[in-house]
């Protein structure tokens, strides 16, 4: 009976743990206590100057972008596995709880997403986590909105695969302030899924503070940790 159970409630629920491919619904129990949140300072080194000063933008990750979360990163970003945006704004809001100011309303900005990954995953993934993270702070009575403010100014190449110089390269002068209604009397928090050399977040905060609006820290889901630079 397991035999025809199993596979025909895949086919039908994509029934599997993202994270170790066990029956359930979209995280087995010991995987999802294995990612349980763990908000962390994670500054890249070498880290982007508009992150250092004049005032540090402190980059705070959920997790480490290993094993398990890795595993569900992308399942989520690669594979379709949209319903892990339900396991990952936990993640996200986590990351987001040590910046928040009492009193203070919040103003959660996503990276934008590209026309060519909004192509290839069909959807804005980061924008929908952020989504997704707002709601989940707003049920514990935290004022957040999402403002989308920011916007690709010219194509890049996919980050994955780039070296650290390259990467930055890439995403130097890449985006531009698309909108600022919604940030006014809002601490601003820059938000991203993976944090690897800071080359994405870093021009997102560049971009914004020279719009009058410093985001006072970064949040994301995970941070890759570093190896040594091969590639010059
Ligand atoms: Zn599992």
């Amino acid at each position: 009976m397991r035999d025809v159970v199993v596979p025909l409630a895949d086919l039908v629920l994509g029934a599997r743990c993202a994270g170790c491919g066990a029956m359930a619904l979209s995280l087995c129990r010991p995987c999802g206590i294995s990612i349980r949140p763990d908000p962390t300072v994670a500054w890249p080194d070498p880290s982007p100057d508009s992150l250092r000063g004049p005032a540090p933008v402190v980059p705070v990750a959920a997790g480490l972008n290993t094993d398990v979360l890795r595993r569900v990163l992308v399942a989520w970003k690669e594979e379709g596995a949209t319903r892990l945006t339900a396991v990952l704004d936990l993640q996200l809001a986590a990351a987001v709880v040590p910046h928040l100011r009492p009193g203070r309303p919040l103003a959660i900005v996503p990276v934008p997403t590209s026309r060519r990954s909004r192509r290839q995953r069909g959807s804005d993934l980061v924008g929908d986590l952020a989504r997704s993270t707002a709601r989940r702070l707003t049920v514990t009575g935290v004022d957040a909105v999402v403002v989308p403010a920011l916007a690709y100014a010219r194509s890049t190449r996919d980050q994955a695969g780039l070296g650290a110089a390259d990467r930055r390269a890439n995403l130097d002068g890449a985006f531009r302030l698309d909108r600022r209604d919604g940030l006014q009397g809002r601490d601003v928090v820059v938000v991203d899924d993976i944090l690897t050399t800071g080359s994405t977040v870093g021009e997102a905060v560049r971009v914004l503070t020279a719009a009058g609006q410093r985001p006072l820290g970064v949040s994301v889901v995970a941070a890759t940790p570093r190896l040594p630079e091969t590639r010059r």
